[in-house]
């Protein structure tokens, strides 16, 4: 169903991923930056400071300590445990500011009911919380799943206080730029997570680079 203008297709810029090295179309990557010496993400974009990108991938994260030590010298921690932790951080924040957004444009929809009839009208996501129960059984929940149309995020108690109700299990997002944006966040956050659980690598010494294998 998407289209895809030519015109935009031909405008976007074009990164190279400090992961992996190869160039790609910066709006589906990461970008960081680098202020007093600290690597950051910068998920909602216009932070200033000297930037590289990544692409939001287990491997990509956990193989950027070299391509960060290139771009920025060796001052900085670019170890990938931390890149990841920083990363899921950078992540939760950005899902909360997203989630607010959608709730202010009106374009969310937030429990059960609410949400499944989104779906149902051709919403783009729905965000269910992890712990969300038989909702996220539901067989509304997994044709959206099937359609790649679903993310987990948070819990129903964080996902509430965000939206200021007791409890939300599940909302619906209807404003497209939104839901993709919040889809890359799921993938970068589990990006995150790969690269920050990895103890296999960080194990023993936090100097030692994943390279030296
Ligand atoms: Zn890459």
């Amino acid at each position: 169903m998407q289209t895809r203008d030519p015109n935009s297709a031909r405008r976007k810029p074009e990164r190279t991923c400090v992961g992996c090295g190869q160039r790609d179309d910066a709006p589906g990557m990461l970008r960081l930056v680098v202020a007093d010496a600290e690597i950051a993400f910068d998920l909602a974009g216009g932070a200033f400071g000297r930037g590289a990108h990544l692409h939001p991938r287990p491997a990509c994260v956990e193989g950027a300590a070299r391509g960060l030590a290139r771009a920025f010298g060796h001052s900085v921690d670019t170890a990938p445990t931390s890149l990841g932790q920083r990363l899921v951080e950078a992540c939760e924040r950005r899902v909360a500011g997203l989630l607010l957004a959608a709730h202010r444009l009106r374009a969310l929809e937030v429990g059960a009911d609410a949400a499944v009839q989104a779906m149902g009208r051709g919403a783009p996501l729905v965000v269910v919380a992890a712990d969300a129960g038989a909702i996220a059984r539901s067989s509304a929940v997994a044709r959206c799943v099937a359609d790649g149309r679903a993310i987990a995020w948070s819990s129903k108690d964080a996902l509430g206080a965000l939206l200021g109700e007791a409890s939300v299990a599940i909302c619906a997002v209807r404003h497209p730029g939104i839901a993709a944006e919040l889809k890359k966040m799921r993938e970068a956050a589990d990006a995150g997570l790969a690269a920050a659980t990895d103890t296999s690598k960080a194990k023993g010494a936090g100097c030692r680079s994943p390279e030296a294998r």
